[in-house]
């Protein structure tokens, strides 16, 4: 309460934004102010000297200038002086504040001798007091002062007023003093004048207060609009708009870190930990590039924009930090670097392919810088290719599919086939899929061709059919993101129905590291695959860390073997003993071994000796169109397995 009081007298110290507030509103208002007084006191001057020449008073101008004419020029010159003042100061051009608080005090004093002085005299000559009123208006209530110096100001001018008044009237008419009813005025004017001040002064701190909260909210969500909220570093909308601003980047690079294992640390410590853990990175990343324009960019990642000099230097040394950071868990810094071209300004393109550099270094722990050059330029410039054409080259046919023979062991027969997916490019010619699964994959618009391929699949299947040409199994390679960008199983059953594909003539092959760190949900979407009649294959198995986990959890019809299994097949004795366990562990677990990438008569021999009964590899054919099938089935160069040539069915 008492600080209410003490708040609305203006007893209170104010922050500084509200005082710099009051002030530019007196500015202001002294510019009203001051244009007032001097289009009055300069019409005052006109009018007294038309008085001086129409009574014929030249003689007196002396005593006209001392007694009115000094009064308005005074007045002017002050107005004049607080309306530059108050100009120069709104227009950003001075700053000293005391000065300008100098300045309308005097004005103050100035207007209210003013008035008193006048009104003294009007009041001798049987007029009123306006002069005063007036000036107090001016002085007291158009600027706004804390109550506490209006209350001493307005009291003090009314008191001499008053008493002065009194004293005159005593002496002019020998009466006590001024009237009852002058006294009452006069008290009323000093409550209104007070209540005016009092009033004003509140409403302007209120509204003073209400922006300063919207000033330091503005400031709040313009911080948080460029800070990123949990490391407490800058975001890249900052980066983005700082990088911009530097008009030259001559000798500078850009840089995107990545902290490689970051992802296992979550998994191990959780999120909360791996939080702490990305705050700590965040602090190495900034004192390591002092100076240097540096962002979070998303995750675990990081955008720096700094000197050439001595960058790998500092990434070394940011790289010996983290990997200091936790010693349970190797966290391994990598590192892109981008140097702008003339011309190019675009500093997204710049962080992508810093990014892009950053990212061939994944799973490199021989290495943890790499800068973009020409080499990288080149398969940058492919891959933004195949994000930007995969739907023309559906359209337009460019995804062929190409079918590989699998064998039966025992007869060496064509048992099935696996079909895989060639980009036919009217540019670059024709893409293997080690150039754009992982980047369909990357950019999440892989289910697209893999949908394209099941058309493919179910369409040339229908036209062997239709040809009299023997069928066989077609396995299809799904990844682990078709499950999650679309209904893949549904528009299997869908395509099959269209195209009366039996589903027992389609395999689906999922690669063991789609499984590896995969949830639930895939494993019971692939148990809809089964009861839905199709075979599930087992990818690439061996080639991961979570091999027989894998086998674990789930019950494939088919385990194919990697072909990494056969490398060193002639050289290294234990490479067999490994290839027969695996057979044979598949076999215990009731599930069916491939083996691909038989090259050699001597692996298939061996591979049919421990007993596993399907093979793949360029020994019994490469991958190739489905016309080029046909003719080799024509030809007698594959030969059909008979269970397929008898009832066309498994
Ligand atoms: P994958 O499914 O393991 O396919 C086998 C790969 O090994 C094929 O490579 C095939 O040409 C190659 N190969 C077969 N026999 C031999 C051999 O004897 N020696 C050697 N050195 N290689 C052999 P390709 O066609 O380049 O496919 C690479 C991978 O791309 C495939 O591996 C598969 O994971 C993926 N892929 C291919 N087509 C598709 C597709 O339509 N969708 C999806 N999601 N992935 C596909
Ligand atoms: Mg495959
Ligand atoms: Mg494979």
């Amino acid at each position: 309460m008492l600080k209410r009081i003490r708040e609305a007298l203006g007893l209170n110290n104010n922050s500084p934004f509200i005082s710099e507030y009051f002030f530019n509103a007196n500015m202001r208002s002294s510019i009203y102010m001051s244009a007032i007084i001097i289009v009055l006191e300069a019409w005052m001057i006109i009018r007294m000297t038309h008085v001086m020449f129409r009574e014929g008073l030249q003689d007196s101008f002396s005593f006209l200038f001392s007694k009115y004419y000094s009064n308005y020029i005074i007045l002017i010159v002050t107005a004049f002086i607080v309306l530059t003042y108050a100009s120069l100061h709104l227009t950003g051009k001075i700053k000293a504040r005391n000065t300008g608080r100098f300045l309308l005090l005097s004005t103050l004093f100035i207007c209210l001798s003013f008035g008193i002085n006048v009104s003294l005299n009007d009041y001798s000559k049987g007029e009123q007091i306006l002069v005063f009123v007036t000036m107090v208006l001016y002085a007291v209530c158009l600027i706004t002062w804390r109550p506490v110096i209006s209350f001493i100001v307005s009291t003090a001018s009314c008191l001499y007023l008053y008493v002065r008044m009194n004293e005159m009237v005593a002496v002019n008419t020998g009466e006590v003093g001024v009237t009852e009813a002058t006294k009452i005025n006069f008290f009323i004017l000093w409550i209104s004048i007070m209540l005016i001040c009092i009033s004003n002064y509140n409403n302007m701190r209120s509204q003073a207060i209400k922006d300063e909260k919207l000033v330091v909210m503005n400031r709040s969500l313009e911080r948080s609009s460029v800070v990123d909220e949990l490391t407490g570093i800058h975001n890249m909308v900052y980066f983005r708009r700082e990088a911009e601003k530097l008009a030259d980047l001559d000798g500078k690079l850009f840089l995107f870190l990545d902290i490689e294992n970051f992802k296992s640390f979550n998994e191990k410590y959780g999120f909360h930990e791996g939080n702490q853990l990305l705050i700590e990175v965040a602090k190495a990343v900034e004192d390591t590039f002092a100076g240097a324009l540096v962002a979070r960019y998303s995750d675990d990642h990081f955008a720096v924009l700094t000197d050439e000099n001595g960058c790998t230097e500092a990434v070394d040394r940011l790289a010996k930090r983290i990997d200091e950071l936790r010693r349970d868990i190797h966290l391994q810094l990598k590192c892109g670097a981008y140097r702008q071209k003339d011309g190019e300004t675009d500093i997204s393109v710049a962080c992508d392919r810093a990014r892009f550099a950053c990212n061939t270094l994944k799973k490199r722990y021989d290495r943890c810088f790499r800068l973009y050059d020409k080499g990288l330029e080149d398969s940058f410039t492919l891959r933004n290719y195949i994000v930007n054409n995969i739907d023309n080259a559906i359209e337009n046919g460019y995804i062929k599919t190409y079918y590989q023979p699998l064998i039966s062991s025992d007869n060496t027969c064509v048992c099935g086939f696996e079909a895989l997916a060639r980009w036919d490019d009217p540019y670059y010619g024709l893409l293997s899929p080690a150039v754009f699964i992982s980047t369909l994959e990357d950019c999440r618009q892989i289910h697209k061709l893999d949908l394209c391929m099941i058309d493919n699949v179910c369409r040339e299947f229908t036209k062997a059919r239709e040809e009299g040409i023997p069928v066989v199994p077609i396995s299809l390679n799904f990844s682990r993101l078709d499950f999650e960008l679309c209904d893949i199983v549904a528009s299997l059953d869908e395509k099959t129905k269209e195209f009366g594909v039996p589903r027992d003539f389609i395999d689906v092959e999922i690669t063991e590291s789609a499984l590896a760190d995969s949830g639930d949900v895939l494993f019971d979407l692939l148990s809809r695959l089964r009861k839905s009649g199709y075979s599930v294959w087992l990818d690439d198995f061996g080639s991961g860390y979570s091999s027989l986990n894998v086998l674990k959890d789930f019950s494939f019809d088919v385990v194919k073997i990697d072909m990494q299994f056969l490398k060193g097949f002639g050289s290294n004795s234990k490479t067999k003993t490994i290839l027969e366990s695996v057979v044979k562990l598949s076999e215990l677990l009731g599930m069916s071994p491939l083996t691909e990438g038989i090259e050699t008569d001597e692996q298939l021999d061996f591979m049919r000796s421990i007993g596993c009964n399907k093979l793949q590899g360029y020994l019994f054919g490469k991958p190739v169109p489905y016309d080029m099938v046909k003719e080799s089935i024509r030809a007698g160069k594959l030969r059909i397995s008979p269970e397929y040539i008898n009832n066309q069915r498994r």
